[in-house]
């Protein structure tokens, strides 16, 4: 199946017109056409090898939201027409103990990416979103709830499971103060879903623009970072930290904001290592964890608990020609708060 996208052709290089070839559907497979994709700061660090290993020629994209146009002879989840949803991962051995528990974003075999990875073959290459077609199992495709925008609800694929998985693993219930460092697509989506789980949410920003925002997303408080004193003032106050940032800063200011027992999780991912005293987890007895997007059948729930909330991504929808000015303002922090691609503008001539 020939296909048009949008991809990296070599690291670093701006991403520009190219066709690709994507497998035949097998039996358990559907086709989805493309509507909306996502993008992610992971596309970036991706795109231009930043976290190194990376397949060229890249097309990215895992924040897919698409229609079913056809459903293979043995699937039987989907039919014609549904709207369905791909994130990061599009299979996985199915047979591990991660897989067998649900967790099958840490398939000990290794999962499949939606893109820069292989199908489990591990020879065809797998193509991300800015496409205007996917050929996935069913078993890794997700419904999208009715009332959800489908637009919007792209973001959820990548950005809302990544924020929603941490907070249900920490328990985050009524009256929790929870602290989102970084307010950027998966920083908006972590406020939205903390706010909807009944915590009191305080946002840590070094954009002193977005407090306006960040209290419209359902945060209580917000904190310009570059404020030490601020900071002071929060020490020993929160239960739990979703840390959301793309680049180096220090971690070790906010483990100092924890109560007690309470946790950092880490999603952001930049290259540079962490450095933090062993005191600054041993006296409080506090976690330091880290964290990967989310299952299929969590990606599902969390989908479903957006439905019920009325939740789903602030976007700033463009055309598929704007996508390189989109990384570059990504890089400036400057989104409100996600970048969403109408595919329709890779289908018209
Ligand atoms: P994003 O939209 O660019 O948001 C990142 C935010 O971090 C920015 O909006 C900014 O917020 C803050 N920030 C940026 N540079 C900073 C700096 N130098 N110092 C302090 N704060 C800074 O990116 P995203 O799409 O939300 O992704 C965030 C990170 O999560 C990326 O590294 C991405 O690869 C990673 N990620 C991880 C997973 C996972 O499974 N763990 C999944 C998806 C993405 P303010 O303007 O508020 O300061
Ligand atoms: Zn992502
Ligand atoms: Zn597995």
């Amino acid at each position: 199946m020939h296909d048009p996208a949008w991809g990296a052709a070599a690291a670093g290089k701006a991403l520009a017109p190219m066709t690709i070839e994507r497998r035949e559907p097998k039996p358990h497979d559907v086709v989805l056409e493309i509507l909306f994709c996502g993008v992610c700061h992971s596309d970036i660090h991706q795109a231009r090898d930043e976290w190194s290993g990376a397949l060229f020629p890249m097309v990215p994209g895992h924040e897919i939201v698409g229609r079913v146009t056809s459903v293979g002879s043995a699937a039987s989840k989907y039919k014609v027409g549904d709207l369905a949803g791909v994130g990061c991962l599009v299979d996985s051995c199915r047979k591990c103990p991660p897989c067998s528990d649900g967790f099958e974003q840490h398939c000990e075999g290794g999962m499949a990416l939606t893109y820069n990875g292989t199908e489990m073959d591990r020879q065809t290459p797998t193509y991300g979103g800015y496409s205007t077609q996917i050929v996935v199992d069913e078993g890794y495709v997700v419904r999208i709830p009715a009332g959800l925008d489908p637009a919007a609800a792209a973001p959820l694929l990548c950005a809302g499971i990544t924020t929603y998985s941490p907070l249900r693993r920490w328990g985050c219930k009524p009256g929790d103060q929870v602290g989102v460092v970084g307010l950027g697509g998966l920083g908006h989506m972590a406020v939205k879903l903390a706010a909807s789980m009944g915590a009191e949410v305080t946002v840590f920003s070094t954009s002193t623009s977005k407090e306006a925002d960040a209290r419209r997303l359902g945060a209580k408080h917000f904190v310009v970072t570059k404020s030490a004193a601020a900071l002071e003032a929060l020490k020993n106050k929160l239960d739990l930290i979703i840390d959301t940032v793309s680049a180096p800063h220090d971690y070790g200011a906010y483990l100092a904001m924890l109560r007690a027992r309470g946790a950092m999780v880490i999603v952001g991912a930049p290259t540079s290592s962490i450095t933090v005293s062993p005191f600054a987890l041993i006296m409080g007895s506090k976690s330091l964890a880290g964290s990967l997007i989310g299952g299929i059948a969590e990606t599902q729930e969390m989908l479903d608990h957006c439905a019920k909330h009325g939740i789903a991504s602030d976007i700033e929808l463009i055309g598929i020609d704007k996508i390189n000015e989109a990384y570059e303002r990504v890089l400036k922090s400057d989104v409100r708060y996600r970048f969403v691609i109408d595919i329709a503008s890779l289908r018209s001539p």
